[in-house]
């Protein structure tokens, strides 16, 4: 038996890790390059008690109580439904768009037929995709659908991901629903919940594991060597038995074909002196110049004095990740576009030469996996890796 390396102590990372750890009995070897555990899920407090997620906020959700059930062996949850507001033209309204959005924008005579009509075409369906709008028969539902688009959707998806709609894959733009009726959740789904002692608390419990050691501040990439003649992987010179890597594919395999984009963000906190600085906790700005959204997270950290005179905002800035640069060095969001994937599809194939390495996550996946999913996977992942490590 070699030795088991993880490359990444996010939810794919993190989980692989504990299960090969607890029910395989393996010692792993996590190796993380940054100075924390966690990945993108990592938040700390700071001075004034605030919990502050340190690569944007995060919501749990699901419809799939399993999921809740696996991460309360880690930490206790609360429930809370993420709540955010969109500044458009002056005011704001609520996102995901309701209809109680559509009575503000076109007024609330206009709005009688209109609602009428979406209850009709999308009835039974509690949220629609914007281009479903968008592509409408009806004139009414179109011209409506093309009035979001045109005011909320156009620019912040050119910010988001510094390209024009018609360039990015429609499974990423149908992401962005309209609810039919007048739900004021930003998301519907069953389960919504967040660690109250945030979530770098829940991977510290989960990577609490005597076969289970971490090492922070490491690049993988600086000890792991390929063998292409023998079809062999070693780290630091020991044979590795079972490589999972969890970072950006392009990177382990030396960027050979090319970098695969990403998007980054650059994050600016602002502290006030105020109990509260926004009117909902997560603002989205489709109209600013630069930025995307702004976010502040007294509003959901647990327990907090909600009285207490100081309060502060994170708001993101998309950029194009650049390994070199100070402020996009981190790649968030795997760009999914059609020249992109088949680039990863190369990476993939080289991966596959080795039959020991498993590709788990956002990156190594370069999919747009939220955290539920990203969990399920790992999980289900992990089932195939038992079976190869028994036979
Ligand atoms: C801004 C933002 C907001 C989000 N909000 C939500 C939300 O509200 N709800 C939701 O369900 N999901 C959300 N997500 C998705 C969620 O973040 C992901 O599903 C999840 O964090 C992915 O975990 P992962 O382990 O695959 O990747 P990551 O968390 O990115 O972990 C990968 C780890 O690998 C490490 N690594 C990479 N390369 C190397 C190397 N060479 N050597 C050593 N270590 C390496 C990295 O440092 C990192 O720690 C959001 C994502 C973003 C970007």
């Amino acid at each position: 038996m070699g030795k088991i390396i993880v490359v990444g102590s996010g939810f794919s990372g993190g989980i692989l890790a504990r299960k090969l750890a607890e029910e395989c009995g393996r010692k792993v070897t996590i190796i993380e390059k940054r100075a924390h555990i966690g990945g993108n899920m990592y938040d700390e407090y700071d001075e004034n008690g605030i919990l502050v997620q340190k690569y944007g906020p995060h919501f749990l959700n699901t419809n799939k109580y399993f999921i809740i059930e696996f991460l309360e062996q880690y930490a206790e949850l609360f429930p809370h439904d993420a709540k955010l507001l969109s500044f458009i033209d002056g005011n704001y309204v609520r996102l995901p768009f309701n209809f109680r959005t559509l009575q503000q924008l076109v007024g609330a005579k206009k709005s009688e037929a209109l609602l009428a009509k979406m209850r009709e075409k999308f009835a039974g369906r509690d949220r629609v995709p914007i281009f479903e709008l968008v592509d409408s028969d009806d004139d009414d539902v179109r011209e409506y659908g093309n009035l979001l688009f045109e005011k909320a959707y156009r620019t912040y998806t050119a910010k988001q991901w510094g390209l024009d709609p018609e360039d990015i894959d429609r499974s990423v733009l149908d992401r962005v629903p309209m609810a039919m009726n007048f739900d004021e959740r930003y998301l519907n789904k069953d389960f919504q919940y967040l660690p109250k002692k945030g979530f770098t608390e829940l991977f510290k419990n989960m990577l609490d594991h005597p076969n289970i050691e971490v090492r922070l501040n490491t690049d993988a990439l600086d000890y792991i060597e390929f063998d292409e003649e023998n079809k062999k992987i070693t780290y630091g010179g020991e044979t590795v038995e079972l490589l999972v890597f969890t970072g950006a594919i392009d990177e382990l395999f030396g960027l050979k074909y090319g970098r695969l984009p990403y998007r980054s963000l650059d994050i600016k906190y602002k502290y006030e002196n105020k109990k509260s600085i926004l009117p909902e906790e997560i603002v989205s700005y489709p109209q600013a110049p630069g930025y995307i959204r702004s976010t502040e997270y007294k509003k959901f950290t647990y327990g907090i004095d909600m009285d207490m005179p100081v309060s502060m905002t994170a708001t993101e800035y998309p950029l194009q990740y650049d390994p070199e640069s100070e402020n996009a060095n981190i790649p968030y969001y795997p760009i999914i576009a059609e020249d992109n994937i088949k680039l990863y599809e190369k990476y993939l194939k080289e991966a596959e030469k080795y039959g020991n390495i498993v590709l788990c996550g956002r990156l190594a996946e370069y999919k747009y996996y939220n955290m539920d999913i990203c969990i399920e996977h790992a999980l289900e992942k992990f089932e195939d890796i038992k079976k190869k490590l028994e036979d």
